[in-house]
């Protein structure tokens, strides 16, 4: 079943998650199968690897999370966005994309499963210009962490975070951002249910002007 496969997986990386909360989620999975029928939405096919790969990967980046205000750049399908704000009803999300159908997804999603906590964009990140910054500017596989910086540092509030997720240690990224002097970065493993324990990671990114 859908439903043990993830609360297994959450409650081994140590989350607990409610039935509720379980079934949410499986829910967001079944959609994703479904309309990835027709429109390309994931590369990933195989139910279970989409539970490991969309659901407890993103789930995998929970305690890193500085609220209330969040947003995912080039969040595709809706990850890390859509699992984290099923799980964190209390922060607000915003999920950016410039690609229209995997919005239209990403919409339809947050009507069915009546998230609250939010709001789709269909944007490209370097002409997003929100009256706020976020505490949370988080990123998986859209971009190198300079390009991330350059596309998406605007978003960051005065002190707010960019988070980027990563496969193996990013060393050349994070050697040009340290050359630049202008950002404090910090490296932490994730642990993923399922996943090699060397194979993720996640960059968190303050400006050295905010850290004190
Ligand atoms: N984050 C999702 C994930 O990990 O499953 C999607 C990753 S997909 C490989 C990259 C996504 O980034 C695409 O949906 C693309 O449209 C989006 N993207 C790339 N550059 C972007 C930009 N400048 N602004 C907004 N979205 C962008």
């Amino acid at each position: 079943m859908i439903e043990e496969s993830i609360a297994a997986g959450a409650a081994a990386q140590g989350q607990r998650l409610s039935d509720d909360i379980v079934t949410k989620l499986a829910a967001l999975l079944s959609s994703l199968e479904r309309w990835n029928d027709r429109v390309n939405l994931t590369a990933v096919r195989n139910i279970q690897d989409m539970i490991k790969l969309h659901i407890l990967d993103s789930l995998s980046v929970r305690p890193f999370i500085q609220g209330p205000k969040v947003i995912d750049i080039g969040t595709g399908a809706g990850f890390p966005g859509l699992p984290l704000a099923i799980v964190e009803p209390d922060v607000d999300f915003v999920l950016l994309d410039s690609h229209g159908k995997k919005i239209s997804f990403v919409t339809q999603m947050i009507v069915d499963l009546q998230l609250d906590n939010v709001k789709a964009v269909k944007e490209r990140a370097e002409h997003y210009e929100p009256a706020f910054g976020f505490d949370t500017v988080m990123a998986r596989a859209v971009t190198s962490i300079p390009r991330l910086l350059t596309l998406a540092g605007h978003l960051i509030g005065d002190t707010g975070h960019m988070l980027v997720l990563k496969g193996r240690y990013p060393v050349e990224e994070l050697e040009t951002i340290r050359s630049k002097g202008q950002w404090q970065a910090s490296v932490s493993k994730l642990v993923v249910a399922g996943l090699d324990s060397h194979a993720r990671h996640v960059i968190s990114l303050k400006r050295k002007s905010s850290v004190s």
